[in-house]
């Protein structure tokens, strides 16, 4: 063997359990396909595909798409494989070596993940025990640690929780670098930072296929962010990124935006029923803007819940040992039946009658 980096000696790798289940409600996925006619049309696309020619490489016309969807300029959208590979261009081009990045831990553990790839050094601000984010520990890490590039996960995994308008309007005002919004989830909240977005502020905000577009298996993400960022992630990314296939089928999922709008409806409304049956039962459970929740059994053991409900067929992820979460769980909202059987699953262990 020879040593790899010593930076990444110390460091894990990406882990969430994969275990054979009826019901697996643990990575946050769309329980839904994608409509039959998204199906249709990508596969009568694809039979026209030019398997000899290298993709567009700038992919105008995903770009364009989007840009319309979002009411912006296609200079200001940059799409990559997922938007884990998003968040590797903008720390690949602002992060890395001898730079620093900041979270508000806890959160989407990828961003520091991904920061400490790159290189750069993380600098860890803490929430409060209710997982909000106070604006003076805000000013504390900004102050102290000058951040070149400042995370806020807005809905915010895994806790769920939506950050206020003002707590961005404050990263703006007082952050040295450039301020990432993670709106993974934004669909299922009631606000996006997206109108906040202008050439002349360092804000990027960034967006993924996986969630509300049925779309997890294709791997698309993307940032709409100021025209000049745009350009230097265009020169860092590996050319001819994103394939043809990931092209079209990003585009074809666009035309269904009114069966998608549909779709999170009956998640946020299963989201509130699963949450109410919760809060009957001796648990705790943090609102949530997102299409998981994030939840705590106050007199079992986190950990044991989790094995238990396996033990039923239902996964969900255990949080239970990550630092800040002490005894939590978090469920992805599935199919009305789904989410019923997870909701009889953990009432049979609470109340314990096995
Ligand atoms: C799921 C998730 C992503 C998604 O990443 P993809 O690479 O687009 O699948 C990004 N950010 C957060 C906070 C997430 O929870």
């Amino acid at each position: 063997m020879i040593p790899v980096r010593d930076d990444l000696r110390a460091l894990d790798g990406y882990h969430s359990a994969q275990v054979e289940v009826d019901v697996r409600l643990n990575t946050n996925e769309s329980p839904f396909p994608p409509p039959d006619g998204f199906r249709d049309a990508l596969a009568s696309e694809l039979s026209r595909v030019d398997w000899n020619r290298y993709p567009d490489r700038s992919a105008h016309a995903l770009r364009a798409d989007i840009a319309d969807l979002h009411g912006v300029d296609p200079t200001q959208v940059f799409v990559a494989n997922g938007s884990n590979e998003v968040l590797q261009t903008v720390l690949l081009a602002y992060a890395g070596p001898g730079r620093t990045v900041a979270t508000f831990e806890p959160t989407y553990q990828m961003h520091a993940q991904i920061a400490r790839v790159t290189g750069a050094s993380v600098v860890e601000g803490e929430r409060g025990a209710d997982f909000t984010l106070d604006p003076a520990e805000v000013e504390r890490v900004l102050a102290g640690a000058a951040p070149d590039v400042v995370f806020l996960t807005s809905p915010n995994n895994p806790t769920g929780l939506v950050e206020p308008r003002e707590r961005v309007e404050q990263l703006l005002a007082s952050a040295p670098g450039l301020v990432v919004v993670d709106e993974a989830y934004a669909q299922f909240s009631d606000w996006t930072a997206l109108d906040l977005v202008d050439d002349s502020r360092p804000l990027v905000v960034t967006r993924t296929f996986s969630k509300t577009w049925s779309m997890a298996g294709a791997r698309l993400g993307y940032l709409v962010g100021p025209t000049w960022l745009v350009s230097e992630l265009d020169k860092v990314v590996l050319p001819y990124h994103l394939d043809v296939v990931k092209q079209l089928a990003g585009r074809i999922a666009l035309r269904f935006s009114t069966e998608m709008n549909e779709r999170v409806a009956t998640l946020v409304s299963e989201r509130d029923r699963i949450s109410d049956a919760l809060s009957a039962l001796p648990i705790d459970v943090f609102d949530s803007g997102a299409n998981f929740i994030l939840f705590r059994p106050r007199d079992v053991d986190g950990r044991t819940v989790w094995q238990q409900l396996v033990d039923r067929s239902v996964l969900v992820r255990d949080c239970s040992s990550w630092p800040r979460l002490d005894n939590c769980l978090r469920v992805t909202v599935g199919t009305p039946d789904e989410n019923t059987r997870f909701l009889s699953a953990l009432t049979a262990i609470v109340n314990d009658d096995t």
